[in-house]
């Protein structure tokens, strides 16, 4: 290590001296899943002494109304004996386990699932192993969705996208080039763009973009999430929910970011140490979906889809006859995940569903009006 630089710096540094500027996804790839230096490998990142909050760690609400949304997607599918209940990104658990707390009102449905925990993060694995110590339901835990056996499934999805790597292209004089990080003159990483443009990158953006000037970012991700999601629930049968901050719309704009301390930071400051996550393109998800012949269901806010679930009823029961302090706080929860404040939690993360073709309308989104 030289100047304090942590192992990860120098890592990044040396294969951009022998490799040349690292495109952006190269490097959030680096920075949040490097096996040994990784921002996931070495950190719990969520709580109040982590990096962020997430839905589920504001309230067990959003868990409840998941595991119900899940039990009635179940009984959508036909109830099948055997189902696979997935959460990709799975955190400290605390979705899963409300969730599985509030299917036991349904205990047939419970009584089908194996619950499939994908996560790269060792860390979190452990903490999520401890969550389920007493569990009743069967888990097993994976590296990737392509571990999780074949056969009717169901998959959780929350706050997992936007932390899978993002390409940025910059739009220039002569066309679209990728995004890079490079060492400037000062020997510290600095954003530049790859010398030559992207062919053919005009084919490939959604038809819907205005035209974009110059200097202007676009940012995509690698379909091959969405492919083998869809995939998996068109040919074995069953549904997966996608929620996370994020655009309906393909959109111009440079939402990478980085999270240390509940603070935003440079990106490019402390690699490996903090958190790095970029919007979603819902509308990439809904095209790459289609492309397998997946039905997809919204994306609606989470805000509304929330309330479809029913969380002012559940938020009303769990006040009725609870201590004061405890009523305000599951009030304020309330109104944070369902917030339509321009960047509250309700209306800037989405839901969005994939099921096999013929399933029909699933809960939360707006499937009757079609
Ligand atoms: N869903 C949780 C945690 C969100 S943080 C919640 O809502 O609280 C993102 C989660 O995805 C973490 O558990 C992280 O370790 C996991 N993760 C990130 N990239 C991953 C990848 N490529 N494969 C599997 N898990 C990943």
């Amino acid at each position: 290590m030289a100047d304090g630089r942590s192992p990860l710096e120098e890592e990044i540094r040396r294969r951009i001296e022998v490799g040349g500027p690292m495109p952006v996804a190269q490097y959030m790839t680096l920075c949040l899943t490097h096996p040994e230096h990784g921002y996931y490998t070495t950190h719990n990142p969520l709580g109040a002494a982590g990096d962020f909050i997430t839905a589920p760690e504001v309230s067990q609400m959003f868990g409840e109304l998941i595991g119900l949304w899940a039990a009635a997607a179940w009984r959508a599918m036909g109830s099948p004996a055997n189902v696979r209940l997935v959460e990709l990104g799975p955190g400290r658990g605390t979705l899963m386990r409300d969730a599985l707390r509030a299917a036991k009102v349904m205990p047939d449905f419970r009584a089908a699932l194996v619950v499939h925990l994908v996560e790269i993060s060792p860390i979190l694995e452990t903490l999520q192993r401890e969550a389920f110590i007493a569990s009743d339901v069967p888990l097993t835990w994976h590296r990737s969705l392509a571990d999780v056996p074949e056969g009717p499934l169901i998959v959780i999805a929350n706050e997992f996208v936007d932390a899978l790597p993002v390409h940025q292209a910059v739009m220039c004089a002569d066309g679209w080039h990728e995004r890079v990080v490079k060492i400037g003159e000062d020997g510290d990483f600095h954003f530049s763009i790859d010398r030559d443009p992207i062919p053919l990158f005009d084919r490939f953006l959604p038809g819907n973009l205005r035209p974009a000037r110059i200097g202007e970012i676009f940012e995509w991700r690698s379909d091959q999430m969405a492919l083998e999601l869809s995939r998996r629930v068109v040919r074995s049968g069953g549904v997966a929910l996608l929620i996370d901050y994020g655009h309906v719309q393909s959109a111009i704009g440079d939402t990478l970011q980085a999270i240390g301390g509940h603070d935003f930071v440079s990106p490019l400051l402390a690699p490996g140490e903090v958190d790095l996550t970029a919007h979603v393109d819902f509308q990439a998800l809904v095209r790459a979906a289609e492309s397998m012949r997946a039905r997809t269901h919204g994306p609606v806010e989470q805000g509304e889809f929330l309330r479809r679930l029913g969380i002012v009823e559940r938020a009303a029961a769990l006040k009725a006859g609870a201590p004061h302090e405890q009523a305000t706080a599951v009030q304020s929860a309330l109104l944070r995940l369902t917030s339509s404040e321009p960047t509250g939690m309700g209306r800037m993360i989405k839901a969005l569903a994939l099921s096999a073709p013929k399933l029909g309308p699933l809960p939360g989104f707006d499937d009757e009006s079609r």
